[in-house]
């Protein structure tokens, strides 16, 4: 088996140090295993993502020499493969698990889904969005023809509980009644994170998720999907999340989050990857100076450690 892994960052704001420091170990973990590291541009949101910020993620990681190992071919280099690209694809995706009775059609506008929720709030039930939900086939048939708006929702458990394998946290265990039955394609036709991203990770053959812990709640869903669709599902690693001293998530409020600073500023990229390279990592021998190719030939992904790294600007500026 080819190793394979990716980094799938939405164009929406500046290039983040969290996507860097993603690419980082996903980059490692490929080159590690003699495989290949994706980059793809996951710009469904079509109101957030903008040109400019894709073409920012890029150049950043182009500075910091986390370049990728193939996509479409731009101007005689790699592109990212872009998710808006394919939409009609998500919708057919969408469609089939309607067509196996795994998905939904959902016409309930949000005010609908408020009340919903506050009604089983009232009756002590979980509040979640469930299949109950759903029409007969006739009904739906009937608001489609009047033009209703529409989403399609996977279906998921109404209870019990989900277990998902983590390469660092080994079983994680998470409660379906605090999993809503997500949206997987939206009223403008277009999909979301959930059935693009699961999609494109078999579409593209991925092995390892390697992401941000703040994906952990998500992973019931995608396991869901998998099964849903017959496919197997990639092993997942959830990254420890980057944070401020005071412990809170790595915020723009409380430090310079984006990379294009760090280099307007002059830092040198070979000191910005060796700063995040330690950001819950370590070298065997414990030392403190290392190079990116010095990183790949040592790394080991078991050596993350858990504890939420701390991302100190006054060490980047000493490793500097
Ligand atoms: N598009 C997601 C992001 O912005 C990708 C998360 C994932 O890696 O699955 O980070």
């Amino acid at each position: 088996m080819t190793v394979r892994t990716r980094i799938a960052p939405s164009p929406t704001g500046d290039p983040h140090v969290g996507t860097a420091y993603i690419a980082l170990f996903n980059q490692c973990f490929a080159r590690q295993h003699g495989g290949q590291f994706i980059l793809r541009i996951e710009d469904t949101d079509q109101a957030r993502s903008t040109p400019e910020s894709e073409q920012a993620i890029l150049d950043s990681l182009r500075w910091l020499g986390l370049e990728w190992d193939e996509g479409p071919d731009v101007g005689g280099e790699y592109g990212p493969y872009r998710q808006s690209e394919r939409r009609d694809e998500y919708r057919a995706y969408a469609e089939q698990l309607v067509e196996s009775g795994h998905a939904f059609y959902c016409f309930r506008s949000p005010e609908e889904l408020d009340a919903i929720r506050d009604a089983r709030r009232e009756q002590g039930l979980n509040p979640g969005i469930k299949g109950d939900l759903e029409l007969s086939a006739d009904e739906v048939k009937r608001r489609m023809d009047a033009g209703e708006p529409y989403v399609i929702r996977m279906k998921v458990p109404e209870e019990g509980v989900c277990e998902i394998e983590d390469m660092l946290r080994g079983t994680v265990t998470i409660d379906w009644t605090q999993i809503d039955c997500q949206i997987l394609l939206k009223s403008d036709g277009m999909p979301t994170y959930h059935l693009a991203n699961v999609v494109d990770d078999h579409r593209m053959g991925i092995t390892h998720v390697i992401r941000g812990e703040e994906w952990i709640n998500s992973a019931p869903k995608h396991r869901l999907l998998y099964d849903y669709f017959g496919w197997d599902m990639p092993t997942l690693c959830h990254m420890p999340l980057l944070r401020n001293e005071d412990g809170t998530k790595l915020s723009k409020r409380k430090n310079p989050t984006s990379i294009d600073l760090y280099e307007r500023l002059g830092f040198m990229p070979e000191a910005v990857l060796n700063f995040l390279g330690r950001m819950g990592w370590s070298m065997p021998d414990e030392r403190e100076r290392f190079t990116l190719d010095e990183m790949q030939a040592e790394f080991d992904i078991h050596r993350v450690s858990l504890g939420g790294p701390v991302f100190d600007q006054a060490k980047l500026r000493w490793l500097n």
